[in-house]
């Protein structure tokens, strides 16, 4: 008996029982043959996946999954995202689109470094063959990318690009260079920016603690669109709301007064006083501050440890106390410790002496470094204020007399008391009040402070795009003429990883003459973060070969903005808010007219195996490759869209995926089988017809006589089984649309397939006719495309249909013929189910209750008892209250 499922001597035959076997003996579902047959008849048309002109006439579709970094392999993460999108962008040119739907390779980074290292492979080698590796797999898999769109973001023509943007926020002030502390992982030899750094350690070395240097850096501003960035995360309504929660406590705006404290002076009266500049969001609480609190870094701080040695050595301990908290990533919880600076500040509404401290919980990169010390109203101050036995002073009294009146009492519920002038005004009106005042005596202003920090984007690497500015003796800064870019990466050099860039040690490229006033200069030799090249990558692919500008604004209007994007919620942070303030630059360069890049955005869950996250380290991983090599691509495609909901973790079980290919064996098997004989029948008894071809027409299904005779009606087994297609197709296009239920999509095909097993069955009887399930199939064959497009495609050629399946027009449920005529209801005594009945679709409560009360069951069960109550919820259950 010769096995068809699986082939090639050198793969593993999975075991099935006999019985199995002998039914798939049968089918010769082999998609070891028809899949590379269709790839490359695929291959050798590049107009089947290709985007139209933007003046087509079509409405247009962009379905972007994000693009991977080049490792060399796909992983079953990528495989999960692609087939997600892949269906996507099917259906969607099955609904008559202009699709866009392309593909493209992240790939600069670290790793091709590593690997220069490892193998004394150049990066842009090793980078190139991997992509060329990628692609193949892609290739095998079905994926319909528009490959004349590709982007890969290592190559000059693409580099050239982030360069020329480079230069543009340069000269409107939105880069800049300072010296800073910056995370630097020892592991990478380069600088993290904080949205790198999780938990304190490297985002790509994950037990790697980040260390803080002082470097002069290049920044994009960032902040200056912090606003922006923030108020538009209610635009973006078809954003996961936990990615915009992510978003919105990345950027942490707060509201509060700048509020100057003033020094008291210890020798004689200074002119004029120094000023403590305090940032607090409670200034209706001022008149609580029992301390002024410094960060161990405030300029202050080392005045006062200057001429004394035992503070120094005091706030010493502080600051180490904040590095190991900061490096553990657990600065939140630090243990608060602080020490008396023995000076005093001066509130400046009341003239009130508090003591000035430091502490170690005191940030100096948030707000000012120093904050006010308010323990009645503050639980970090209270807890502070406790341990170090300093006053505690109530200034705001609950409006509810009900509330607790244990302090600290946070809430700002309340009336000002013990406050002098401001006593009785409610916590809203006294900030108001006293932001005027501190306005009115210049010791303070209104002040909204954002968490989100500029964007760090120098890098000591190699392999990234090199930053288009040279540093002149003469003349400072200057910027790369744009008729230079692009400034090229050289293609000989040595990488050691220690030391700094490696481009300084390359005396060609550094060494240049000034372009502005042709002296020797130096180049620049840090890189952009890789983070540059993902922030624009979408709208190259709309004009990938452009050679002029980063593409035509128009292409861009036309397809702008992303009508879904799809990729890990790992990128809620990083990718997603640079992607968007790119957008927002962009715009303001008058280059694009979209404030957006996504209209909506899909985040889908991992791929896990035996609940644990695939790793090489856990000896887990399950291949792409092997999964194709065993079932097919359209199995393992489909088993990655049918295992879970999308947005669910996926445990990959290769059970499963062997499942998935016997089912398609079995469509393959009724397919064939009914194929050939509809090639003679369909003249006489074609029984359906799809009217209607483009989106948004509709479609009805009904028995249709080829000769023009009046339709006629279906009955019986044939009106039971187009119901089921109906309410398939009804429920694929509906999750297409907005649930992206697609596991239970699949799960809808199969019970439509077994419904036509079961009619086939029945074929001799005379139930149903075989042109009848011959167009059903045919229909069913148009559901699958989107699912499993290798074998969608054959069944079509073999059905005798013309043209790709892709062409073809996506059915449009009939809601009459989808409505059911009868329901099962299910009956419930005392809470629990007991049985189910049968009624009309569009009974009442009353006949409902009947049914019930009338059921074989329910009698049983109700004898000899009293039934006190009936409730029913019509179309979903009846419960009966007995005793
Ligand atoms: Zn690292
Ligand atoms: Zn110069």
């Amino acid at each position: 008996m010769q096995y068809r499922l699986s082939w090639g001597a050198s793969i593993g035959i999975p075991v099935y029982t006999k019985r199995v076997m002998a039914e798939e003996n049968e089918v010769r579902y082999n998609p070891a043959a028809i899949e590379p047959k269709w790839q490359q008849r695929w291959a050798a048309d590049p107009k089947l996946y290709a985007a139209e002109q933007v003046d087509c006439g079509k409405p247009k579709y962009y379905v972007l999954e994000m693009l991977p970094y080049p490792s060399g392999q796909l992983h079953m993460g990528h495989v999960r995202n692609y087939s997600i999108g892949d269906a996507l962008a099917r259906h969607m040119w099955m609904r008559g689109y202009n699709v866009l739907h392309p593909m493209g390779w992240d790939a600069f980074g670290l790793p091709a470094e590593n690997a220069a290292l490892k193998n004394n492979t150049p990066p842009r080698q090793w980078t190139l063959s991997n992509i060329a590796a990628m692609k193949r797999q892609m290739e095998r898999l079905g994926l319909g990318y528009d490959w004349a769109t590709e982007v890969t973001t290592c190559l000059p023509e693409y580099y050239r690009w982030n360069q020329w943007f480079f230069l543009r926020m340069f000269e409107k002030g939105l880069v800049y260079r300072k010296k800073s502390k910056v995370n630097w992982c020892p592991e990478c030899a380069t600088v993290l920016a904080n949205e790198q750094v999780v938990d304190g350690c490297c985002w790509r070395h994950e037990t790697t603690q980040v260390d803080q240097r002082d470097l002069v850096q290049w920044f994009f501003r960032i902040t200056a669109y912090a606003q922006e960035l923030l108020d538009d995360l209610d635009k973006l309504d078809g954003w996961p709301e936990k990615v915009r929660t992510m978003q919105r406590n990345w950027i942490g705006r707060s509201e509060g007064t700048d509020v100057d404290f003033f020094l008291e002076e210890v020798q004689g009266l200074g002119t004029e006083p120094t000023r403590i500049r305090v940032f607090t969001t409670r200034v209706d609480t001022i008149f609580g501050a029992t301390s002024v609190q410094l960060a161990p870094q405030h300029a202050l701080v080392a005045e006062f440890t200057a001429a004394n040695p035992e503070l120094k050595a005091q706030v010493d301990e502080l600051l180490e106390q904040q590095k190991r908290a900061r490096e553990s990533g657990d600065l939140g919880a630090i243990e608060k410790h602080g020490v008396p600076t023995g000076r005093f500040a001066i509130n400046p509404y009341n003239g009130e002496r508090v003591p000035i401290w430091v502490a170690n919980y005191i940030l100096a990169d948030y707000g000012t470094g120093a904050i006010m010390s308010v323990p009645a109203h503050d639980e970090r101050d209270f807890e502070f204020a406790t341990k170090y036995r300093l006053p505690i002073t109530q200034v705001i009294k609950p409006t509810d007399p009900a509330a607790p009146q244990e302090l600290p009492f946070c809430s700002e519920e309340g009336v000002l008391v013990n406050s002098g002038a401001y006593d009785g005004l409610s916590c809203t009106e006294a900030e108001k009040k006293l932001q005027e005042i501190a306005v009115a005596g210049n010791f303070g202003e209104p002040k909204v402070t954002f968490r989100l920090k500029d964007w760090g984007v120098s890098r000591q690497r190699f392999w990234g795009t090199p930053i288009p500015i040279i540093h002149c003796e003469q003349c400072g800064l200057v910027q790369v003429p744009d008729e230079q870019l692009p400034v090229v990466l050289p293609d000989q050099i040595e990488i050691t990883q220690q030391g700094g860039s490696p481009l300084s040690r390359v005396p060609e490229f550094v060494n240049v003459k000034c372009p502005a006033c042709g002296r020797p200069a130096r180049r620049e030799t840090d890189t952009m973060d890789t983070f540059v090249d993902s922030s624009w990558y979408f709208y190259r692919y709309t004009d990938a070969k452009n050679a002029n500008a980063p593409f035509d604004s128009e292409i861009v209007k036309y397809w702008f903005p992303i009508d879904q994007y799809i990729g890990g919620v790992e990128h809620a942070i990083l990718h997603l808010i640079y992607s968007r303030f790119w957008t927002k630059v962009m715009r303001d360069l008058g280059l694009i007219v979209n404030d957006e890049p996504a209209r909506r955005l899909f985040t889908q869950g991992m791929v896990i195996k035996d609940g644990a996250k695939m790793s090489k380290s856990k000896g887990n991983v399950v291949s792409p490759d092997e999964m194709v090599g065993r079932y097919g691509a359209d199995a393992t495609r489909m088993y990655a869209l049918f295992a879970a909901p999308p947005d669910r973790d996926l445990d990959w079980q290769e059970d499963g995926v062997a499942g998935v290919s016997r089912f398609l064996a079995r469509v393959w098997r009724l397919a064939t089988k009914y194929a050939p004989l509809a090639c003679t029948a369909r003249v006489d008894s074609h029984p359906f017809r799809i009217e209607g071809q483009n989106a948004g027409s509709s479609t009805s299904l009904r028995f249709a006589q080829k000769d023009g005779a009046p339709s006629t009606q279906p009955t019986g087994l044939s009106l039971k089984l187009l119901r089921k297609l109906h309410q398939t197709i009804a429920k694929i296009t509906l999750d297409f649309e907005d649930r992206w239920h697609f596991n239970t999509c699949v799960a809808a095909i199969m019970e439509l397939v077994n419904e036509i097993q079961a009619a086939d069955a029945q074929l001799a009887a005379g139930e149903v006719s075989a042109p009848v399930l011959r167009e059903l199939l045919r229909l069913l064959v148009l559901l699958l495309a989107p699912f499993a497009p290798y074998l969608a495609a054959e069944l079509w050629e073999e059905l005798g249909e013309e043209g790709a399946v892709l062409r073809a027009s996506w059915p449009i449920s009939d809601p009459e013929l989808a409505k059911e005529d009868e329901l099962e209801i299910p009956v419930q005594i005392n809470g629990k189910l007991v049985t189910v009945v049968r009624v009309a679709a569009d009974a009442d409560a009353k006949a409902i209750e009947a049914a019930a009360l009338a059921g074989e069951k329910v009698l049983l069960r109700t004898a000899g008892k009293n039934v006190v109550k009936v409730i029913v919820v019509p179309g979903k259950l009846v419960n009966l209250v007995v005793k």
